[in-house]
């Protein structure tokens, strides 16, 4: 894979993207200076696609490719804990998402575990 990150193509890709999100999408706060495939391309995510990347800075890239490496989902500062109310900041936490990807029963399942696992999901007393 050292090859790929050399090449001319990722060069310009890389540029790209962070000319057009020059702050670090994990922290919103440093300029970002790593570009980031959100779905790994070892799990089969899109290696040129924009869709598929974003930019960091060094520390939430590191963080986020540790977290990867044993195998849980990574989750941004900003999106980590919950509201005044109780509910998960996390975008991707199930209690966030639409009606439609709700009635997708597995994924939901997935994504609850995963969750846990990163640490975002502590037990309710309701
Ligand atoms: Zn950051």
């Amino acid at each position: 894979m050292a090859g790929f990150y050399t090449s001319n193509g990722w060069v310009t890709i890389r540029a790209r993207q962070l000319a057009r999100e020059p702050i670090c999408r994990g922290c919103e706060r440093k300029r970002a200076r790593e570009v980031d495939h959100i779905k790994p391309i070892s799990e089969g995510g899109a290696a040129r696609d924009p869709s598929n990347l974003q930019s960091l800075c060094r520390g939430c890239h590191r963080a986020k490719t540790n977290v990867q490496r044993r195998g849980l989902v990574w989750v941004a500062d900003k999106h980590r804990g919950c509201d005044a109310n109780g509910y998960p900041l996390d975008p991707a936490h199930p209690w966030n998402a639409s009606s439609a990807s709700l009635n997708a029963a597995d994924d939901v399942g997935r994504s609850i575990t995963s969750a846990s696992r990163a640490g975002t999901v502590r037990p309710s007393n309701r």
